[in-house]
């Protein structure tokens, strides 16, 4: 087996793909929170990550990343995406309008009414990573259940936290068939009664459930920014334990091609960014609403690219290409793996087209999602070689692991695509 091997995680939700090169491991997002992803590598012996990479701040992407921060797993640096930075920012200023932050999510006034709503968030002391992280349970509480916390005052992060686990918790007890109450004793077990951060990661799962609990047809915008809220919580109290080291990559909306200092990997269409976030003076509902739909745009994401001197990987994540322009093709010179745009649904049909391989028969084209039913793109089903992470013919997870030897690409596990 070559030194280069790239593996298809098989994650509950989402998508995880790992990079094993003479240059160290890099693991390209991390699947879903509590998905398990810790456990998926060390059974897998793979040891500390050089990089984990996070291409957009979804809770199939950033999700699992959470959990490596969160249990400690050996990471050397962290790769994410600046539009989070920018959501702090925001949830930081923003003072006065909680009742346009509930419309914004799209309670009505009646909802609102019927709720009973404190008239004003309360405050939060402090002005650090978890000062802003209590701001941002508080917002993503409101968000997902139109209540905010029966308190007046100032509270500290921890109470902040505390206040939102009851929040939720009470709302369990109202309206019933939920699976929050578990993940909660186990947060307590795990140390979360006194520990500000524990605590935050608390907030940021049970938030993460209430999200995806919520209807989609009804709550649509709660849902998603809650789901958002819930992820920018765990991101922010994680960083007030400051030991992890972070890059953040901004958005550019073209192509870059300039490779991450140090890497072998260049990131297509964001550049790092340095230094703490900035406070743009008072943030109002619609600009904090403005930074959470930033971050969940259609083909919002990163995509990078490993390269050696014999082979190479693309991670479209999300992105779709869509930063090439219509006619600008991205080229490829030597054998490449290559993840599916959008894990090889229909929205990343465009960006098939954008790829041009020397030799497409070297490359492998492999598509993470995990839902049978979803409709493959066609672009996926016309290339010549591929894989599918939950095999399409059997219907079961058959994990991809791709090695680089003489030459070529090689499956070292999981059998030939059949998707039509
Ligand atoms: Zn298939």
């Amino acid at each position: 087996m070559g030194s280069t091997t790239f593996r298809v995680l098989p994650v509950n939700r989402g998508e995880a793909c790992l990079l094993t090169s003479r240059r160290g491991v890099y693991l390209f997002d991390g699947g879903g929170l509590s998905g398990g992803l810790a456990r998926l590598l060390r059974e897998r012996r793979v040891g500390r990550l050089r990089v984990a990479v996070c291409t957009a701040a979804t809770i199939g992407r950033l999700g699992g990343i959470l959990d490596l921060m969160d249990g400690g797993y050996p990471v050397g640096e962290y790769w994410l995406p600046e539009g989070l930075r920018q959501l702090a920012a925001a949830a930081g200023t923003f003072q006065k309008g909680i009742y346009d932050w509930l419309a914004v999510c799209g309670w009505s006034a009646q909802d609102r009414s019927t709720l009973g709503l404190p008239g004003s968030m309360p405050s939060v002391s402090g002005d650090g990573p978890l000062t802003v992280a209590a701001r941002m349970a508080l917002l993503g509480a409101a968000a997902c259940t139109g209540c905010l916390p029966d308190k007046t005052g100032t509270l500290t992060p921890l109470e902040t936290f505390s206040a939102v686990v009851e929040l939720l918790l009470r709302q369990v007890a109202e309206t019933g068939g939920s699976d929050l109450v578990p993940l909660c004793l186990d947060g307590l077990e795990r140390g979360a009664g006194s520990d500000p951060v524990s605590r935050a990661m608390l907030c940021a799962r049970l938030l993460d459930r209430k999200a995806e609990g919520l209807s989609p047809s009804r709550f649509r915008g709660a849902r998603e920014v809650a789901g958002i809220m819930a992820l920018a919580v765990g991101v922010w109290g994680l960083l007030a334990r400051d030991r992890f080291r972070v890059r953040w990559f901004r958005q550019t909306g073209r192509l870059e091609q300039h490779l991450v200092p140090r890497h072998p990997v260049m990131c297509l269409n964001g550049v790092p960014v340095a230094g703490e976030f900035g406070q743009p003076g008072r943030a109002t509902a619609a600009d904090l609403f403005q930074a959470v739909r930033r971050l969940m745009a259609p083909g919002n994401g990163l995509a990078f690219r490993y390269g050696d001197a014999d082979c190479g990987a693309l991670v479209c994540g999300e992105s779709a290409l869509a930063f090439m322009g219509r006619r600008a093709v991205l080229p490829l010179n030597r054998p490449t793996v290559i993840t599916a745009p959008q894990q090889g649904g229909l929205g990343g049909e465009q960006a098939y087209g954008r790829v041009r391989s020397a030799a497409p028969e070297g490359d492998i084209w492999v598509r993470s999602h995990h839902s049978f039913t979803r409709r493959v793109a066609e672009g996926f089903c016309r290339q010549p070689v591929r894989c599918c992470l939950y095999d399409c013919r059997k219907r079961t997870v058959q994990e991809i692991l791709l090695a680089f030897d003489r030459g070529k690409w090689l499956r070292a596990s999981g059998a030939n695509c059949s998707c039509i």
